[in-house]
């Protein structure tokens, strides 16, 4: 039986990845978080491409993409990004690359390296993949797209928690700040902005919980 392909997009912490991620359990699809991918393209530039005044050097991280090998693997039943056989999955959820994501992510370069990769995920259907360009750029055919907001209050109180959760110290206006830089550098780009897909189905849910969202999104993907 065919499996659908899936796009969400969306602004930042709207639950497009945790989302996603139920809903391809339930469908039996694979899931794909590409902010992941450019989270971790980030820590590597973090890591290894940093110029004398401490920020990326965008010129010797593009010369270096071949020293980048990106991985999800299955551990304990989650797939956790892996750069070079190294776990990263802690790493890219840290503040350091929050607040270098956008500027990265929005370099042609770095989103042709990472184009290819996600496309050839979803060649074989039955793929839920997560992002800000899935439904307008990486996968403009997709059988189904969907485009997630709700307010930045409540965007922020589920970024604070799940950072929290995640044993990363937090503060609440910053991480407000945050979210509104990356969701204006993200969508004021030049190269695959984020943007709704003119097809896209939008889902405000600020007042939903996250199971009301999930129930909305597998309603308008049973007939498929
Ligand atoms: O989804 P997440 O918040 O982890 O994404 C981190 C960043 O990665 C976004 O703020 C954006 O700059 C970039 N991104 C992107 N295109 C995607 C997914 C993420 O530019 N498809």
């Amino acid at each position: 039986m065919k499996k659908p392909v899936i796009a969400i997009d969306g602004f930042s912490s709207t639950g497009k990845s945790s989302i996603s991620k139920i809903i391809a359990q339930k469908l039996d699809l694979v899931h794909l978080d590409t902010g992941a991918l450019y989270r971790g393209v980030t820590w590597f530039a973090l890591q290894n491409c940093v110029s004398e005044n401490g920020t990326v050097d965008l010129e010797d991280l593009f010369k270096n993409f071949h020293h980048i090998h990106l991985e999800f693997k299955n551990v304990d039943n989650e797939l956790v990004l892996f750069l070079n056989e190294i776990n990263i999955g802690k790493e890219i959820r840290s503040n350091e690359v929050s607040d270098n994501v956008s500027n990265v992510a929005k370099q042609a370069e770095v989103r042709d390296f990472l184009l290819g990769y996600q496309r050839k995920l979803a060649e074989k259907g039955g793929i839920i993949m997560d992002g800000r360009d899935i439904g307008t750029v990486v996968l403009p055919n997709a059988d189904f797209k969907f485009f997630l907001t709700a307010s930045i209050e409540e965007r922020t109180k589920r970024r604070y928690n799940e950072l929290l959760g995640l044993g990363i110290p937090a503060e609440e206006q910053s991480v407000k700040e945050n979210l509104i830089e990356r969701d204006r550098i993200d969508s004021e780009r030049e190269v695959a902005p984020l943007k709704q897909a003119e097809d896209a189905i939008v889902i405000d849910n600020t007042e939903m919980t996250k199971k009301e969202t999930i129930e909305k999104i597998l309603n308008c993907v049973k007939n498929f």
